[in-house]
């Protein structure tokens, strides 16, 4: 590196300390997704949960099966910078979910959404209250979403998170001062927080990168490949 770049790279990393440092002491003032409840009605067009608009879906071959999977199962381009572990996809259990025949609703990777591609401090960023109310809008979408395919006679099979993750751990997550250890990430927490709100009964479950296996057995348990 010639001098000119390091004294750039050196710039850089003051601002970045700076920025955590700004966003950890201000993390003071963050809280939880409160429990309000968006009004998704659209006026002249019979819309959510009114029973004009709920269709018999027998007409043709689907399957009325869906589960909603964490982003980067199926693009590992939204992972943070040198943490992929695939080129592209969690091709083992995405074979097994395209035979079964069930529909994937990929959910929006919520640090892409929240922070963007460069992030670098996850939860500090997650748990600061500007962080939580784009966190909210997020989890707003998948409920109404969830609300929808189960108002139209459709089955939700699961949500699948990603272990590990300081966003999208669901048993096994990541805390800045003492690196993965038990515990949720912070979307899956307030994703289950509004799901209990909403009287959701989804499960939730996470898969690991390398023993996509026990995500695979849970599925089986629960017969959806028929
Ligand atoms: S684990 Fe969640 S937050 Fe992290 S890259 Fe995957 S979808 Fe995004």
């Amino acid at each position: 590196m010639n001098r000119k770049n390091l004294e750039t790279r050196r710039r850089f990393l003051k601002k970045s300390s700076i920025a955590v440092g700004a966003l950890t002491l201000s993390n003071a003032c963050s809280g939880s997704i409160p429990n309000s409840d968006p009004d998704y009605s659209i006026p002249e067009n019979g819309f959510h949960g009114k029973s004009e608009n709920r269709r018999d879906w027998s007409g043709d071959i689907r399957s009325g099966k869906v589960i909603f999977i964490a982003h980067c199962v199926l693009n590992q381009n939204a992972r943070m910078v040198n943490v992929a572990d695939f080129p592209a996809m969690h091709d083992q259990l995405l074979d097994y979910i395209q035979k079964a025949q069930v529909g994937i609703i990929q959910m929006t990777c919520p640090e892409t959404y929240c922070l963007g591609l460069g992030r670098f401090d996850v939860r500090v960023g997650l748990e600061h209250q500007a962080g939580m109310e784009r966190l909210q809008r997020l989890i707003d979408d998948l409920i109404f979403t969830i609300q929808e395919y189960l108002f139209q006679g459709m089955e939700v099979v699961g949500i699948i998170g990603k272990e590990g993750s300081p966003s999208c751990g669901v048993n096994q997550t990541w805390y800045n001062d003492s690196g993965h250890g038990d515990g949720q990430g912070v979307f899956i927490r307030e994703l289950k927080k509004k799901l209990k709100h909403n009287k959701l009964d989804i499960p939730v479950i996470g898969v690991a990168d390398h023993k996509q296996n026990e995500a695979i057995e849970w599925l089986e348990k629960k017969q959806i490949l028929t």
